[in-house]
């Protein structure tokens, strides 16, 4: 799995499916639940650790049929003239939708420039950044059950939180609708390059890893404890707490699983010494959790 995953690690999986269209999608995971077959649905890999033993079941991939991107009719007399709706493929990059937003001038996803990733990953992950996160955008997601069986609930029935989406694990997100405002061309990609620059400078981006790896504690930004904790640099094998930004864990070149679930323990063993806070993983890793039968 480590050409799947950004960190560049973890084990094989017993299958990799890519589903070309809905049809064949509903099929498979049909077939999947009626044989107890465990699954897992990834997108781009972008936050998720993969252990060196790999994963028993089947991984499934959506593929390109599942990457649309298009402006839908909005009938809510109320919100009609300043709101436009964009509907989106789950496979789409989150990117390719923050320049399509961009280039329609719709303000709502400026926060999202830079996010690694597809948009069916960032709704499940309810992805974000600088104050902003992808539930403050979506209108509505559709997203199939393990019976094949497919519903479009709204924003609200969705129970977002932070880093988390109340939908099923078991639930396979197909696309989501986002609520736009109309804006300017211009400072809405002024905004998305402010965000972009600042991205450059405080993250490492151009070593393996999958983003920040712990959540956010409500009391202290994750990166700042960690620094306290003088975990800066820390490494174990080919994993490293990087020294540009403490909640980022690295892959150097080499790293295994294990090493990046070692570096993973040490900070967490660490920070809870100095601090009293047990810091929480915000990347997703298989094997433990996301198992679908
Ligand atoms: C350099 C870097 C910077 C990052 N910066 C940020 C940031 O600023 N903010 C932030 O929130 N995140 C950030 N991340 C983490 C990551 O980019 C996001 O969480 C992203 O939204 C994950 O999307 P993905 O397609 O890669 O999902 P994956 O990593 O493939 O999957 C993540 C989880 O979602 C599930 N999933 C994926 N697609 C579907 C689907 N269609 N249906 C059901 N479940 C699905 C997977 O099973 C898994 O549990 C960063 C990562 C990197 C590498």
């Amino acid at each position: 799995m480590a050409r799947f995953s950004t960190f560049k690690v973890g084990g094989p999986a017993e299958a990799v499916l890519v589903a070309e269209s809905q049809d064949e999608l509903v099929m498979l995971v049909q077939w999947l639940h009626k044989n107890k077959i465990h699954s897992y649905v990834i997108g781009k890999g972008s936050n998720i650790l993969v252990p060196d033993t790999g994963l028993k079941g089947a991984v499934i991939v959506l593929g390109n049929k599942f990457a649309s991107l298009e402006i839908e009719p909005n009938d809510d007399q109320e919100t009609k003239k300043s709101t436009t709706l964009v509907n989106a493929g789950a496979a789409c990059l989150l990117n390719k939708l923050v320049k399509y937003s961009t280039e329609n001038n719709l303000s709502g996803l400026e926060f999202a420039a830079g996010i690694p990733g597809s948009v069916g990953g960032a709704i499940v992950m309810n992805a974000g950044a600088w104050g902003g996160e992808m539930s403050d955008a979506i209108h509505s997601v559709t997203f199939m059950d393990p019976e094949g069986i497919i519903m479009s609930p709204g924003k609200e029935q969705l129970q977002f939180a932070y880093r988390k989406w109340g939908g099923s694990k078991k639930s396979i997100v197909l696309s989501g609708v986002f609520s736009l405002t109309k804006g300017e061309k211009n400072k809405i990609s002024a905004t998305c390059k402010k965000y972009q620059k600042a991205r450059k400078i405080k993250q490492p981006l151009g070593i393996p890893s999958a983003g920040s790896f712990f959540k956010n504690p409500q009391s202290l930004p994750a990166g700042k404890l960690i620094e306290d904790a003088g975990l800066k640099g820390f490494s174990i094998g080919g994993a490293m707490v990087s020294p540009v930004h403490a909640n980022f864990i690295v892959n150097t070149g080499k790293a295994t699983a294990d090493d990046v679930f070692a570096v993973m323990q040490e900070v967490q063993d660490k920070v809870l010494h100095s601090s009293g806070i047990m810091l929480e993983p915000e990347v997703h890793i298989l094997g433990e959790e996301g198992c679908q039968a």
